[in-house]
This record gives structure tokens, C-alpha cells and sequence, in this order.
């Protein structure tokens, strides 16, 4: 009687307990630090960067439970300890084999690239953040390094101070953690499928500055946030994944066959439908400003996003009082939001001056 009463609390306390047990994302951020061969890593890079990862987690959280997506963030794989797992990697090469100015994320993800390919199990999905130490040999004015997001990869750097500790202070250090934190948060962002935006007009009032915009600078001194057309990017990337699917097929099927893009005295005026086999389920719109272009001149590009009918046909009217209009010339992009992580884009050019409607038909 005595052992069947004890098993029984124990299955109970098994039961009690396993609930509260957090189960690993099933897609994680793979986290490498990447050291030259002539480098070291920085003092307490572990914990420092486990920290700073963390806290960009719960940012992302935050936002898309703000932004109506619910509680979903990337994944990060912990260690027992608690501490974010970070992958240390040797370099083959030197130091200024891997400068920002030589192309030197390349290189290193190549090196990266094949490590995965020969411990697939490290491997927890397709996008990558390398951290490399800085080599400027000025810890106060850190730099040397690949720092941008392109594809599924994106850099950022590691100095002394790179520390929580810091966030949020005014003082030299406080000033450099936001560029450089905000800067990685910002990076990270691209490395997770985001192009650049920025706030709508009352938007922006409202939240400070979009982390996709100018928000590096901003991020953990004053408001910054993510847009609702980010967060619904990211609601379709594989780290945020709640359950195992598969991620970034392309989609032979696809085909926008319509779309018009009209003008009114205070809208603008998006409509259009598609045919496809994957779900599409959000379109993003960005109207960007002169000087223009997908590369590093959309910063000031105002985002909305809307979800398609039922019947693949979208619609969505934006108040003209809501951009911060500069210039004559802008494009009006569209972006299609494939729920496997995939982005159809159409692009459409305007003059403020010379306003006309702008038809697409597929037959
Ligand atoms: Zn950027």
C-alpha cells in the first residue's frame, strides 16, 4: 500500500511538473561565433550575449503579441544552464580575410556553411546570426567586421561593452550599446526575412521609431517597435514556427493575376487577386519615397498590411495623410506573404505631380 501511494505521488509530481517544462522551439536561430585565426572571442562573450539575445527575444514577443500575432518569438536553443547555445567556430583565415570592406561574411559563411553540412544536427534551421569580435583595436570604437543582414545570414559584433548592463544609459557607453544592440536587433530582422520600413505618420507618434527603420539608433534608449507588415513577415518565418512544416518551397502555382493601384484626394487605393496553391496569408504594402530602391533606400517606406479574402482577392485603402511624403517620385510595393516563409513582390512606379492609376492584368 505504502509503494503504490508513494507511485502515485510520484506520477503526480511527474504531472505537476513536466506541464512547466518550457519544449524546445522546433526551429531555432543558429548562433555562431566566428573567430579568425589570429583572434581571441571577447572576455565573458557567453553570458554577455545570452543576455543581449534574450532580451531581443522577448522585444520580438512583445511585438507580435502587440501587433495581434500572439505569443510567438524566434527560437533560441538554451543550454542547461539557462544561457543561450552559442556555436564557437575557428576561422581558416586571418584576420583581414574576413574585413567587412573584403566581403568578409561571405567567407564566413562558406566556412559556416560547410560546418553545418558536417554536424547537421547543430544545425536548427536556415537562418543564422554570426557574431565576430571587432578588430578595430578601439573598444569604444568597435568595427572591422561584417555587419548587415542579406538572406537567411546576418552579422553583428562583439567589443567589451557589449553588455546589458549598459541599456538604456546616457553615457558614452549606454549611446554605443543602442548602435551596436539595436544595430544587431536590426540585422537580426533581415536575417529573419525583414526588409526595411518605417512608421506611419500617427503611427510613429505613438511608438517611436520602427526597428526596421532608423530604429538601431533608438532601440532600448527611446520607443522603438516593430510594424504590424514586419510582424506579419516574420509570422511566416521558420523560427517562428510553433510546429515542424515545411518552409520556403517556391511556389510554381503562384501567379497574381490582377492588381490596380489607384489614387483618390486623400487614399490610395490597392486592390488585387492571385491564384495559388500555397496559402497566402497577408499582403504588405509599402509606398516608398524618392530616392527609392529594395537595397538601402526604402528606410522611409510606411507599411500597412492586410489579410486576403477567402477567395484570394485583396483590398486595402491607405490615407495619404498617413505618409510622410518627400518627394515627387515614389514606388508603391506589394508584397505577397506565402504562409511557408516565401515573399511574391510587385513594384509599381508614381509621380505626385503626374498621378496615374496603375493596372496589372494576367491573362
Ligand atoms: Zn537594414
Amino acid at each position: 500500500m505504502k509503494y503504490i501511494l508513494k507511485l502515485f505521488f510520484t506520477v503526480c509530481l511527474y504531472f505537476a511538473i513536466v506541464p512547466l517544462a518550457k519544449a524546445e522551439a522546433p526551429y531555432s536561430l543558429n548562433v555562431v561565433y566566428f573567430i579568425p585565426q589570429d583572434d581571441e572571442a571577447v572576455e565573458g562573450f557567453e553570458s554577455r550575449l545570452s543576455d543581449l539575445l534574450l532580451y531581443i527575444q522577448k522585444f520580438y514577443r512583445k511585438e507580435m503579441i502587440r501587433n495581434g500575432f500572439g505569443n510567438k518569438t524566434f527560437g533560441l536553443v538554451k543550454e542547461g544552464s539557462g544561457k543561450v547555445k552559442i556555436i564557437v567556430l575557428r576561422g581558416e583565415e586571418k584576420i583581414p580575410y574576413y574585413s567587412y570592406a573584403d566581403g568578409g561574411g561571405y567567407k564566413a559563411e562558406r566556412e559556416i556553411g560547410i560546418y553545418f553540412t558536417k554536424h547537421p544536427e547543430e544545425k536548427k534551421s536556415n537562418h543564422t546570426l554570426v557574431i565576430m569580435p571587432s578588430t578595430s583595436n578601439d573598444d569604444m570604437r568597435p568595427g572591422g567586421v561584417p555587419f548587415y543582414g542579406i538572406g537567411k545570414y546576418c552579422f553583428a559584433l562583439d567589443y567589451p561593452y557589449f553588455d546589458i548592463k549598459y541599456l538604456g544609459e546616457n553615457s558614452p557607453k549606454g549611446r554605443l550599446l543602442t548602435k551596436w544592440f539595436g544595430g544587431m536587433a536590426h540585422e537580426l530582422g533581415h536575417g529573419l526575412n525583414l526588409p526595411h520600413n518605417s512608421a506611419q505618420v500617427t503611427e510613429g507618434e505613438k511608438l517611436g521609431t520602427a526597428l526596421m527603420g532608423s530604429g538601431n539608433h533608438t532601440f532600448g534608449l527611446k520607443p522603438t517597435f516593430l510594424t504590424k507588415a514586419s510582424c506579419a513577415i516574420l509570422n511566416n518565418c521558420e523560427v517562428f514556427a510553433t510546429r515542424k512544416k515545411r518552409y520556403y518551397d517556391k511556389d510554381t502555382n503562384f501567379k497574381l493575376e490582377g492588381m490596380e493601384i489607384a489614387f483618390t484626394d486623400d487614399k490610395v487605393l490597392v486592390k488585387g487577386h492571385f491564384k495559388t496553391v500555397l496559402p497566402i496569408n497577408g499582403v504588405n504594402i509599402y509606398i516608398d519615397h524618392s530616392p527609392y530602391g529594395q537595397v538601402n533606400n526604402d528606410y522611409d517606406a510606411e507599411s500597412w498590411t492586410v489579410k486576403p479574402r477567402k477567395d484570394n482577392h485583396f483590398a486595402i485603402e491607405i490615407p495619404r495623410s498617413e505618409l510622410h511624403k518627400r518627394g515627387n517620385c515614389f514606388q508603391v510595393r506589394v508584397r505577397l506573404l506565402c504562409a511557408n516563409g516565401m515573399i511574391h513582390t510587385q513594384v509599381a512606379e508614381f509621380n505626385w505631380e503626374d498621378l496615374k492609376t496603375y493596372q496589372l492584368v494576367k491573362s
